[in-house]
C-alpha cells in the first residue's frame, strides 16, 4: 500500500520495566510505581511525499540497553506505509538523544534539520558528564558530523518552515535545542511534541519530565505547545502508550497509528 496523505506515528519499541521516578521531575528516584514508555517516530505524508520526524533507535541499540521490546525499525515501518527511505526529502530531528538519532545514514536523499544549539551542546564537554552521558548517542553523532561535512544538514537558529504547512519551533527545556513540529491539516493544527512532552501527563498536568536541561524552558514549552495547537488543534506527546487509544492504529498493522485532529464542534 501507499499511505494516503496524513500524519502517522510509528510505534517501534516499548519498555514496561519503567518507573515514575525516572519520568517525572522532582519525583523520588527510588519511586517504583510502574510507568511504561513507548518509542515513536512520525511521518507526515503530504502530496504523496513522506516527511520524517525523528529517527528512533536501532535494534542493536535496544539490545545494548536491554529492557526494550523492539517492534520493528522506523525504516521498516516507513516501508510498510509504502515508501522507500530514498523517497524521504526531509528528516527533522527533535533533539539528539539516542532514542531519536539512529538510522541517520538510511535516508540517502534527505536533508536533515536540527537546531544548531542542539548539535553544539552534544559536541561540547558537558554532554559527557553524569546526567547527560547515558542519553548521548556517541556513534550517531559521528554519523551526523559526517552528514554536516557533506552539506546535508540544515543547522537551524530557531523556527522554520521545512515544507508548505509544516513548521518547526525551537523550545529547548528538555535539551539545549529541542524542537517541536506543527502540521497544518484541513481539520486544524497537529502539534508533534516529541520530547517537549513525553506523556499526556506532562503538558496536561503541567508536570515536567525527569530529564531536564532547563526547567523554566520546559514549562514554557508546554505553553508553546498549547499556543501552536490553538483551540482546534491536537498535541501528540512523544512517548505516551495512550497515543493509540486517542488516535487510529491501522487495522492491518497496529504499529502504525494514523493521527487525527478532531474538527472542533460548531456551536
Ligand atoms: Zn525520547
Amino acid at each position: 500500500m501507499t499511505a494516503s496523505d496524513g500524519a502517522y506515528a510509528l510505534r517501534y519499541a516499548y519498555r514496561t520495566e519503567s518507573f515514575k521516578g525516572e519520568h517525572f521531575h522532582g519525583y523520588a528516584s527510588d519511586c517504583h510505581d510502574r510507568w511504561p514508555i513507548d518509542y515513536y517516530t512520525w511521518v507526515i505524508v503530504q502530496d504523496g511525499v513522506p516527511y520524517v520526524f525523528d529517527a528512533g533507535f536501532t535494534r542493536e541499540e535496544a539490545e545494548r540497553r536491554g529492557a526494550r521490546t523492539y517492534l520493528g525499525s522506523p525504516v521498516e515501518l516507513l516501508e510498510k506505509l509504502g515508501f522507500a527511505p530514498a523517497d524521504v526529502p526531509v528528516l527533522v530531528l527533535s533533539h539528539l538523544h539516542y532514542d531519536h538519532t539512529g538510522h541517520l545514514s538510511c535516508y540517502p536523499n534527505a536533508r536533515i534539520f536540527v537546531q544548531a544549539s542542539e548539535l553544539e551542546f552534544w559536541q561540547g564537554p558537558y554532554s559527557r558528564r553524569g546526567a547527560y552521558v547515558h542519553l548521548r548517542p556517541h556513534e550517531d553523532l559521528l554519523a551526523l558530523r559526517k552528514l554536516v561535512d557533506e552539506g546535508r544538514v540544515e543547522l537551524l537558529e530557531g523556527d522554520a518552515e521545512i515544507a508548505p504547512g509544516i513548521t518547526v519551533h525551537r523550545v529547548g527545556g528538555h535539551t539545549a535545542g529541542t524542537q517541536v513540529m506543527r502540521v497544518e491539516t484541513a481539520e486544524g493544527p497537529l502539534v508533534l511534541a516529541s520530547d517537549a512532552s513525553h506523556f499526556y501527563a506532562n503538558f496536561e498536568e503541567d508536570r515536567p519530565y525527569g530529564a531536564v536541561h532547563q526547567l523554566d524552558l520546559m514549562y514554557a514549552a508546554f505553553d508553546i505547545l498549547f499556543e501552536l495547537a490553538g483551540e482546534e488543534g491536537v498535541i501528540v506527546p512523544g512517548h505516551d502508550p495512550r497515543v493509540p487509544e486517542r488516535h487510529q492504529p491501522l487495522s492491518d498493522d497496529p504499529r502504525i497509528i494514523r493521527l487525527r485532529v478532531p474538527r472542533a464542534e460548531v456551536s
